[in-house]
């Protein structure tokens, strides 16, 4: 077996290690492979190994990548900052975008969705903690972006996305992804339908997984540190 190979099956094992020890079914939680920096050879090859689903930040990156790979039935995932002039790209070349903050951007992409593919799976980016680095709304702007979301037939609203300060404790880890899961139960109980977690990287996939993880998306742990 190649090192990525390995990478990658040590890391389904751990997912399936951690679920059980928080007694959950290790099948409800997705593996996403976040493969920036990393060239097609690499994507070709954990694809190969059985890895269907790959997340890209830079889209000019992907842009390259994704036609290079067209052999391959793979699902993009989109978890780069959003910006407008690039929503028509993500709008057409990918099935998922995990970073969505704004309304503005939500319209875009909607009307930017091409009529033959399905809908865009959408998760808002939460910015729990306030770090000024990072992406994402606060939790006290979700409610009304949810609502006018229903509104735009060509995005397909999955759920809600967050990452914790890099600096964060085990224990603040998990605080911060209770939090978000927390924030996903209030708005189903309000009539959503939310069915995805999108949270845990290579060094919090314990914690995101014991609080309630459906997709993990690991870059290091599979492929390597990037250089
Ligand atoms: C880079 C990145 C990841 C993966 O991080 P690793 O620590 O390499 O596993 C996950 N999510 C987002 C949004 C990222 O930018």
């Amino acid at each position: 077996m190649g090192k990525l190979q390995q990478r990658l099956s040590q890391v389904q094992a751990q997912i399936r290690s951690f679920a059980l020890s928080c007694d959950r079914d290790p099948t409800g939680i997705r593996l996403i492979a976040v493969s920036k920096t990393r060239p097609a050879s690499d994507i070709r090859q954990a694809f190969e190994a059985g890895q269907s689903a790959f997340a890209e930040n830079y889209l000019q990156d992907a842009l390259q990548k994704i036609p290079a790979l067209q052999d391959c039935n793979i699902e993009w995932h989109f978890i780069g900052r959003i910006q407008s002039n690039k929503t028509r790209a993500i709008a057409e070349h990918f099935s998922w975008v995990h970073t969505l903050a704004s309304f503005k951007h939500a319209r875009r992409l909607d009307e930017q969705r091409p009529a033959a593919l399905p809908p865009l799976n959408i998760c808002i980016q939460l910015n729990l903690t306030g770090e000024q680095s990072k992406g994402g709304i606060a939790a006290a702007a979700l409610p009304s972006l949810l609502e006018k979301l229903a509104g735009l037939p060509h995005l397909h609203l999955r759920g809600l996305m967050t990452m914790p300060p890099a600096t964060a404790s085990a224990a603040q880890q998990r605080q911060v992804f209770a939090q978000l899961r927390r924030l996903r139960d209030d708005m189903n109980r309000q009539g959503h339908a939310l069915d995805t977690l999108s949270m845990g990287m290579s060094g919090d996939m314990q914690a995101a997984i014991c609080e309630g993880a459906t997709m993990v998306r690991i870059g290091t742990a599979i492929f390597g540190p990037r250089t």
